[in-house]
């Protein structure tokens, strides 16, 4: 469009019109109804067209790379970065030390990014799917991580820490097992520190010093140093792009996306200043971006111009600019809404900025962008950065067909199928019908021998699921599918009803198409064959009786305690633990146990598929807590002598990250400087587990208060020995304990269970202390004892010892030490080739009468004899 057509009808004022003077060059100026065939050309054809001499060099590169590996990288940084390379891989060390040393306010505003890339992507896991198609046929899909990816970050003139984070932030919350990044090198050697502080805080697992199209190579093929990858993200030149085009197959590759575009749809009420700005900041990328401005309001296209004329002359990359938009700027004046929407549509624009009066209404009907930023609040920097929205986004056109990187970018989906003898017998005779039509015979042989629903003469009939046998091929296929005894057909072989014991058979009996969580299929119920026995050491309760002050209250409950609901959520009850604790009562949340606090943090915190991290051996109720919350469990070895790995544990950047101490079953008591260190760096939340704090002396209850994520778990089951009351609860920064105490909701704490906790607190602490220095006392006497009795004894800091089993090193040796140990009417908990320990027991302490039976019975067992008195004590 000529200058002198946009203004037509322009309500510019004069001292626009005056700037218009200094005006850049921009590609095409048009009204969108009067493109020529060139213009429309320039606007249309970007991208960089397929480059044969790019082609054929980057051949060469990844030719030699899979030929000579790490001796070829070096060659090539040295020919197109000018760097003697030391190290092809960058030490963890330097990463470290790079994100130590940054800029405290770049450093905050990454970890904001970071936190909101993760949270958008987070949101992108799909939940798993498995539906019954027809009666029988079970049919499930989900979503997989990629074992291995590489992220590429450019270099160059630039850093970007900002694509380490695009690249890298969405790889950990699909849970992909290894990333790497690989970055050209500057003069030093490295990627530029923010690049390497960016890996640092993203998490990424290594960090090479390679760029353009070697290191796609170097991925794809692998050298002595740097690992065979199964993806390769991330934006990179052209010879970058051309490297992941050839070596598409080889490893797989996001979308393809070349120099950065905008396309802005503004009508007459748009802000020139703000569209003006928008066109700078999308030119200034590179000389080869593209800047279109679609405006239905002559005046504000006007206005804008004006408006870039005005801040060019500030901008330090004004050349770039300049290029760009003499290049590939377009200022069109659409004469409807409609033909700018239309437009918009073929374009398919990596970024879209819609700056209308009812962007909302607009998207509707928008289709074929990248991201799209509705309305004057949404400016594509905050999408470049910020945001959370990813800024790996096609470009050229490829909008029309490819997304930009997502979460989905680093899983697969794998479905799975499971057809009952029922259902196969149904599908036999159509599948025979179509693999003899394509003359696959063998296919048909395959459906042939399921024929009939007797599967049981094949040797796996005893699944136990309760399918139902004696429908016969014939009758299934003519729809007449259904119980039968099966005797009475004689044309095929029936088997009797699948044999599947009572147990099983109420376990599994089913039905596919009920609708319950995918997660819970592989979950059981948790001990249910637990029975009582005379002395029970296996749970850590108290072994001391009752506290008098509880149970006086619980017998004089009154009439209201029954009849009535308690209060809703246990106000005095909070209380009196904040007043215990020396915090407010905002910061205490009550839970039916502590149990059920840990349960309902992770459903509080975690959407389904994070990342739930804990220390192992520990506790283990929270593996199973986060399976039941559709969570992914990551187990972090404890370090030697069952020291807090606390590196390992902030690496594996959980949604919620558990830590207890003193552990349980270890009795360790934890270092507090790498549990601090975890609960200041963590990703997400962390929880501490403090249920057995009590006979250690720690407590970090105080800093849980002060801190934004760290929170404290307390029981009543223990020292103050109200396990049969079902009272823990949680200590926090008020905003978590808050939403834990949403997850929860009202009434979860019962009348009798909030008098007694009440009266013990008030009444039963001498009690409860004087019990602590017994256990304390105890737990030394019987480690000792058992230490001279040759067996082994890990320190504890609780009220429990975690002892080795005799033939430790023998599988089972465990439970059949606990397995006589309880026909001498004494329960403890056994452990299965612990890591360090191998076959372990734990032994719950308490006063000395129940020990020193346990002595008695462990040593007797130790030297293979029976303890003395058996008879009597077996259940
Ligand atoms: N945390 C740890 C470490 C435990 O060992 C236990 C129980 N043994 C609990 C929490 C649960 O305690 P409760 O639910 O009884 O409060």
């Amino acid at each position: 469009m000529t200058g002198d057509a946009a203004s037509s009808g322009s309500r510019a004022n004069p001292a626009t019109r005056a700037s218009a003077e200094a005006r850049p060059v921009i590609a095409v100026e048009e009204r969108l109804s009067a493109l020529t065939a060139d213009q429309v050309a320039t606007l249309f054809d970007r991208g960089r067209a397929s480059d044969s001499a790019v082609e054929d060099a980057v051949r060469v590169i990844l030719s030699d790379v899979k030929k000579r590996g790490d001796e070829s990288l070096r060659a090539l940084a040295r020919r197109f970065d000018r760097v003697e390379l030391t190290d092809v891989e960058v030490p963890r060390a330097a990463r470290d030390e790079a994100l130590a040393t940054l800029a405290p306010e770049v450093r905050s505003a990454l970890e904001r990014a970071a936190a909101n890339i993760a949270a958008f992507h987070r949101a992108q896991l799909p939940p798993p799917l498995e539906v019954e198609t027809v009666p029988g046929v079970r049919l499930g899909r989900r979503a997989e991580p990629l074992r291995s990816v590489a992220v590429y970050a450019p270099g160059g003139r630039a850093a970007y820490p900002s694509s380490v984070l695009m690249g890298v932030v969405p790889a950990r919350v699909a849970g992909v097992a290894e990333v790497i990044v690989c970055s050209p090198p500057g003069p030093d050697g490295r990627p530029p520190a923010a690049v390497l502080a960016a890996c640092a805080l993203a998490g990424a697992d290594r960090v090479f010093a390679i760029g353009g199209a070697g290191a796609i190579a170097a991925v794809a093929y692998g050298t002595e140093t740097v690992p065979r990858v199964d993806k390769v993200v991330g934006p990179g030149n052209a010879y970058v792009t051309e490297a992941k085009r050839q070596l598409n197959g080889i490893l797989a590759i996001d979308c393809p996306a070349g120099p950065s575009e905008v396309l802005i749809l503004a009508d007459d009420a748009a802000d020139p200043t703000i569209l003006a700005a928008e066109v700078i900041a999308q030119a200034e990328h590179d000389p080869d971006a593209a800047s279109v401005l679609v405006c239905t309001g002559a005046g504000v296209l006007d206005a804008a111009r004006a408006e870039l004329a005005r801040l060019l002359p500030q901008q330090p990359r004004r050349e770039i600019i300049e290029a760009s938009l003499a290049a590939r700027g377009a200022f069109l004046l659409a004469d409807s809404l409609d033909e700018a929407l239309e437009l918009s549509n073929r374009y398919a624009p990596e970024h879209l900025l819609v700056l209308l009066r009812d962007p909302r209404g607009a998207l509707a009907r928008l289709r074929n962008a990248g991201s799209i930023f509705l309305g004057p609040g949404s400016s594509v920097a905050f999408g470049d950065y910020i945001s959370g929205a990813n800024h790996v986004l096609p470009t050229a056109g490829l909008a029309r067909a490819y997304a930009g990187l997502s979460t989905m970018d680093y899983v697969r989906w794998a479905t799975y199928q499971e057809v009952s003898p029922e259902a196969a017998a149904s599908l036999s005779a159509d599948t025979q019908v179509l693999a003899t039509a394509e003359g696959l015979p063998g296919h048909a042989l395959c459906a042939a021998l399921r024929a009939s629903a007797d599967t049981e003469t094949r040797g796996h009939g005893d699944t136990g699921t309760t399918w139902r046998p004696g429908a016969s091929a014939e009758r299934a296929v003519a729809g007449e599918a259904g119980f039968t005894d099966g005797a009475s057909d004689a044309r095929v072989a029936v088997s009797p009803r699948p044999r599947v014991p009572a147990s099983a058979s109420a376990r599994n009996n089913v039905s596919a198409a009920l609708p319950r969580r995918a997660a819970y299929r592989d979950i059981e119920l948790y001990d249910p064959e637990r029975t009582e026995i005379e002395i029970d050491l296996s749970d850590n309760t108290s072994l001391f009786g009752a506290p008098p002050a509880a149970m006086k209250a619980l017998r004089q409950l009154d009439e209201a305690a029954v009849t009535r609901y308690p209060p809703v959520y246990a106000g005095r009850l909070k209380a009196a633990l904040a007043l215990l604790h020396g915090v407010a009562p905002e910061n205490v949340v009550t839970g039916c146990g502590s149990d059920d606090v840990i349960d309902s943090a992770l459903r509080a915190f975690c959407e389904t598929g994070d990342v739930v991290a804990y220390p192992a051996p520990t506790f283990s109720m929270v593996p199973w807590f986060a399976r039941m919350n559709a969570t992914r469990p990551v187990a972090v070895p404890l370090g030697p002598d069952f020291e807090l790995d606390d590196v390992a544990l902030l690496e594996a950047r959980g949604r919620v990250t558990y830590i207890c101490n003193p552990n349980n079953p270890t009795g360790t008591v934890l270092s507090g400087e790498r549990i601090r260190r975890v609960a200041r760096e963590a990703a997400g939340v962390v929880l501490l587990d403090e249920a057995y704090a009590d006979y250690a002396g720690v407590d970090l209850v105080a800093e849980a208060v002060a801190s934004d994520r760290l929170v404290v778990l307390r029981t009543l089951s223990k020292a103050f020995g109200l396990a049969g009351l079902r009272v823990g609860y949680a200590i926090g920064p008020v905003a978590l304990v808050r939403e834990i105490e949403k997850s929860r909701g009202p009434y979860k704490v019962t009348a009798a269970a909030d008098a007694a906790a009440l009266a013990a607190l008030a009444g039963d602490r001498e009690w409860a202390a004087a019990n602590v220095a017994v256990v304390k006392e105890n737990r030394q006497r019987l480690a000792a004892e058992l230490g001279a009795q040759g067996f082994r004894v890990w320190p504890s800091g609780a009220n429990f010892l975690l002892v080795q089993t005799p033939e430790a090193g023998i599988p089972g040796s465990a439970a059949a030490f606990g397995r006589r140990l309880r026909e001498q009417g004494i329960s403890v908990r056994t452990f299965a080739g612990l890591p360090q320990a191998g076959d372990c027991i734990r032994v719950s302490v308490g006063p000395w009468p129940p020990m020193r039976r346990f002595l008695e019975a462990a040593r007797a067992l130790a030297c293979g004899e029976e303890a003395a008195g058996d008879g009597k004590e077996t259940r």
